[in-house]
């Protein structure tokens, strides 16, 4: 038996070694797992089947094609599908009491099975080279057993695991406004996910993720559900991010998937009817107005100095940007946020009723130094595209 401390290893990845066609080992960071014995978690008191890990990792690794390595805790969830082993990859669960943790799963289960929360996973067979299945789509094909060229598969039945992370992420955004979240499942909430990145692109992908409005849905490669996730406090989180496109792109009042941005998130705009909250509209547009003046200031005289935006250069393009780059840092660095733009990150709290700092301890550094580098490298940068009221 092989005994792990689970706080100390839980969000590093489990790796097949030794691999030769059939796997013969697994490992998770340095530590190699006895074969054929359960992985006892000493500070859990639980046990878990290594057949049972086994096959979690080797479908991921086949059907991704090496490129999707998730941590243990997923695995852990996906072998023995308990999901307190899931709640690592929700900060907020943290600061929930029992009974709240017990609707926020059951606030999962109820997305994963409304009719409105389509979850695809896709492998194009037109990636295949020279018209026959590359070796990684036969497998696919065989361990899905699907008998068709293109293999566009519901996630949610193939992998009800990665479904229920990607619910979990929604849940956790909208805990608080459930009035949110069953006005976008009353239109759709779809979501594109890719086994590799070839796919991905050929299925007009565009960079490391994206919001298509055409189809209304987010496109994402599998493998960037779990990379910023490698550490014990989570970083980067191109789900949110990209879903955040999804809030511009929607409109609130008609629940429709809209073909161009709003500038808004829900319940920032009169016409959104029941939850539009002008208190959170006032201080959004304030806080708004001001990283709009501290980015003019470095793009007329890029000096460096404070007070500097938070976002970088990247989210003053579009309003779009701005919304999704600001959503995904209030979830990442809200300390930081709040004392530079109390306005703004009042905006965020008001409409999701939550405040991150309650369950961040700290915040994840990389975005607020990153940012502030772009700033202090006496670059100019380009001239925002932002609008501050854009009806
Ligand atoms: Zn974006």
């Amino acid at each position: 038996m092989t005994t792990l401390k689970w706080s100390e290893v839980y969000y590093k990845p489990l790796n097949l070694y030794a691999y030769s066609g059939t796997a013969d080992g697994l490992s998770v960071g340095d530590i190699k797992i006895d074969f054929d014995k359960p992985v006892n978690f000493e500070d859990r008191n639980d046990e878990v089947s290594i057949d049972a890990l086994m096959k979690s990792a080797f479908w991921l690794r086949q059907i991704s094609s090496d490129s999707c390595q998730p941590q243990l805790a997923y695995h852990v969830f996906s072998a023995t599908h308990r999901p307190s082993y899931l709640e690592t990859y929700f900060p907020l669960v943290k600061s929930l009491d029992k009974d709240s943790r017990h609707h926020f799963h059951e606030t999962i289960t109820k997305v994963l099975l409304h009719l409105g929360f389509e979850l695809q996973l896709l492998k194009l067979a037109r990636v295949s080279t020279q018209g026959t299945w590359s070796s990684s789509t036969s497998t696919l094909k065989s361990i899905l057993n699907y008998p068709n060229d293109n293999i566009f598969v519901d996630c949610i039945r193939v992998n009800p695991a990665i479904a229920y992370l990607v619910a979990g992420h929604i849940v956790e955004l909208f805990f608080f406004r459930q009035d949110f979240l069953d006005r976008l499942l009353q239109s759709k909430i779809h979501i594109l996910l890719y086994t590799d990145q070839d796919s991905f692109k050929a299925d007009g992908g565009v960079a490391g993720g994206c919001y298509n409005p055409e189809r209304g849905c987010v496109q994402l490669v599998v493998s960037r559900l779990f990379e910023g996730f490698n550490q014990p406090t989570p970083g980067v989180f191109p789900f949110l991010h990209e879903f955040g496109h999804m809030l511009d792109f929607f409109d609130a009042g008609t629940a429709k998937h809209e073909l161009t941005s709003s500038g808004w998130l829900p319940g920032m705009r009169p016409s959104d009817g029941e939850i539009y909250s002008p208190e959170a509209r006032k201080t959004f547009i304030a806080g708004k107005r001001l990283e709009m003046q501290c980015y003019d200031r470095q793009v007329e005289n890029p000096d460096g100095t404070d007070p500097l935006p938070i976002g970088h250069p990247y989210v003053f393009q579009s309003n779009s940007e701005f919304i999704a780059g600001y959503l995904e840092m209030f979830f990442r660095n809200p300390h930081y946020f709040a004392a530079q733009n109390p306005d703004l990150f009042d905006g965020f709290a008001q409409l999701f009723r939550q405040d991150p700092r309650h369950y961040w301890a700290s915040d994840f550094p990389f975005y607020i130094e990153q940012n502030r580098a772009f700033y202090h490298s006496g670059q100019r940068p380009r001239p925002s595209g932002l609008k501050l009221e854009t009806d």
